[in-house]
């Protein structure tokens, strides 16, 4: 016994010693410079016990479950190079780390406390529910990081649920925020996704069918995981000071351009959050983002989308689509309904700070500073995909009949403004052309082309003739044009049925499916001509599949 416990001493270990390298390379979350800001800042809660129940603090204390075989699937090395990590991951104890374990001493996991309006009703104290936290870091570039677990296991909020997460939601978690942030949408990033090892169970369409599924563990990363909720559970509680240290954290940390605490700065802080909100929802109009569940558990004070469930890509465009079959009844969270409820959302925030500032009119300046800025924010977004240099109320008419159209016969969102992108002006205003070939040009956008009635076919030329007069109007510049539409008008999207697809594939233990599309949506606006086939309209066969264009909450 003795004699083999020495023996490594005396003979030097050369793969240790590379392997010490390796590490020293920032493999693993060990050499990340924590800083902790968020746990430092607010008391924890005393009790340690894993149970769900109520909490009066911030956050609590939580040991991750213990995964015995964890693997890695996807890995994100631009998130990585945000963190400072090394962007290849082959280092088990990575591996292990980003399910939970073997985490650095220093990394001490918590889950926050915050409540929300689900689908337009209070619902109390909702928490992170299968999310733990594993800290926060200052990375080396000096920006500043949480780090955050989703399905590693129950917390004291995890209600009735389990606190895992499947496969399939895990993948369309790390896939859209990835794919988001590529796209020029704020996001939550994804820096992992990991199988557990485990099998997790789950009734997919709440129809009494529970089956097990492979579970997952994502480890997502933003600036802070705070959101409106964070507010209004304090505030409900008559609890003024702790709503104060979040406003007061929330200020410093994030809104520093407003100074020290004060009721000015709160309600400044206000109207910011509305602007950055504001920019999100037109975002997600731009490139066909119906994010399913916007209820303010769900809403970043940062304006970031997060919380990636029951979401969806508008295939063809129709305002009234929302993915979510939970929400099919009332349709709360349609495509069309989503910057009223963004609204809606930033009143029960601004109903949160209310008593921190002891006047309602900065809290109804920003809730106005919303409106105006989504106006101005949705009319430019429109003349951007439509390629136009400037823009005035008199284009609301032109940007309203082409929405007007899009949604009267199935077309395809994506499809049809790069389709539009490569009509040149001199075809779309010469006189002498044949309307046909224009018609013919847009052919492969609609979803059933040989079914378009012929007034709404007489009503697209028309409209195609005064897009393009109106182009001649401020004289525009072909290729600029060109080029504006094709940076605002993505070519590649996670599609739902290519998201199922990747699904399908990995859930039979082949990842090389997922590895690909995430290549491609790295690159949304360019022509990849070898991945073109990630750019055709939904199939038929997706058309009312399952994950595809129907998605329950469980995940
Ligand atoms: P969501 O609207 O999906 O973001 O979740 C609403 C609430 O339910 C949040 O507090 C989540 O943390 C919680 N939750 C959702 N799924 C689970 C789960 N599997 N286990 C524990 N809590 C969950
Ligand atoms: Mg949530």
């Amino acid at each position: 016994m003795q004699e083999q416990k020495q023996a490594p001493n005396r003979r030097p270990d050369i793969r240790g010693k590379r392997f010490l390298i390796l590490r020293l390379n920032n493999m693993s979350l060990t050499k990340l410079n924590l800083n902790n800001r968020f746990t430092n800042s607010f008391k924890a809660d005393t009790e340690t016990a894993n149970r769900p129940r109520q909490v009066e603090s911030a956050y609590s204390w939580v040991t991750p479950k213990s995964f015995d075989n964890p693997g890695m699937v996807a890995f994100s090395s631009s998130t990585a190079d945000l963190l400072g990590l090394d962007p290849t991951p082959d280092d088990s104890e990575l591996v292990q780390q980003l399910a939970g374990q073997q985490l650095p001493p220093a990394m001490q996991p918590y889950s926050m406390n915050y409540g929300g309006h689900q689908f337009g009703n209070w619902a109390a104290q909702l928490g992170d529910g299968r999310a733990i936290n594993l800290g926060e870091i200052t990375s080396d570039k000096g920006d500043h990081w949480a780090l955050q677990l989703k399905g590693a296991g129950p917390t004291p909020y995890s209600r009735g649920a389990d606190g895992y997460a499947v496969l399939r939601s895990s993948i369309r978690e790390f896939l859209c925020s990835e794919a988001m942030f590529h796209l020029g949408v704020p996001t939550t990033r994804a820096l992992s996704l990991v199988t557990s090892g485990e099998q997790v169970v789950r009734d997919m369409l709440y129809d009494g069918h529970p089956a097990p599924e492979p579970g997952a563990v994502v480890c997502r990363v933003a600036p802070t995981f705070i959101r409106f909720g964070h507010f209004q559970l304090p505030a409900s509680r008559q609890d003024e000071a702790l709503l104060k240290q979040f406003a007061d954290f929330t200020l410093t940390n994030f809104f520093p351009e407003f100074g020290e605490p004060s009721k000015t700065a709160y309600g400044q802080m206000f109207g910011e959050v509305c602007r950055l909100t504001a920019e999100m929802v037109v975002h997600w109009e731009r490139v066909g983002f119906v994010h399913g569940v916007m209820n303010t558990d769900n809403m970043s004070i940062l304006g970031l989308t997060i919380d990636y469930g029951p979401y969806g890509w508008l295939d063809n465009y129709d305002p009234e689509w929302t993915p979510n079959t939970t929400d099919a009844q009332n349709r709360r969270y349609r495509f069309g309904n989503q910057a009223d409820i963004a609204l809606w959302n930033l009143a029960q925030l601004g109903n949160a700070l209310y008593s921190l500032i002891d006047d309602a009119a900065p809290l109804e300046a920003g809730l106005e500073s919303y409106r105006r800025q989504y106006q101005q924010l949705s009319q430019r977004m429109m003349a951007d995909k439509l390629g136009l240099r400037t823009v005035d109320d008199n284009d609301n008419e032109l940007f309203g009949e082409l929405l007007d159209l899009l949604g009267a016969v199935e077309t395809d969102m994506t499809l049809f403004y790069r389709r539009l992108a490569d009509i040149d002006i001199v075809m779309l205003t010469d006189e002498k052309g044949q309307d046909y070939q224009l018609m013919e040009r847009l052919a492969d956008c609609y979803y059933t082309p040989d079914e378009i009635p012929e007034a709404i076919v007489l009503q697209t030329i028309e409209w195609l003739r005064r897009y393009g007069q109106r182009l001649v109007a401020e004289n525009a510049d072909e290729s600029a044009r060109r080029n504006l539409m094709n940076r605002t008008n993505p070519k590649y999207l996670p599609r739902n049925y290519l998201a199922q697809q990747v699904i399908d594939e990995a859930e039979q233990g082949n990842y090389a499916p997922l590895q690909e599309l995430f290549e491609v949506i790295r690159n949304p606006y360019d022509d990849q001509p070898e991945f073109d086939h990630y750019s055709e309209k939904r199939p038929d066969w997706a058309r009312q599949r399952v994950g595809c264009s129907m998605l329950s909450c469980s995940s």
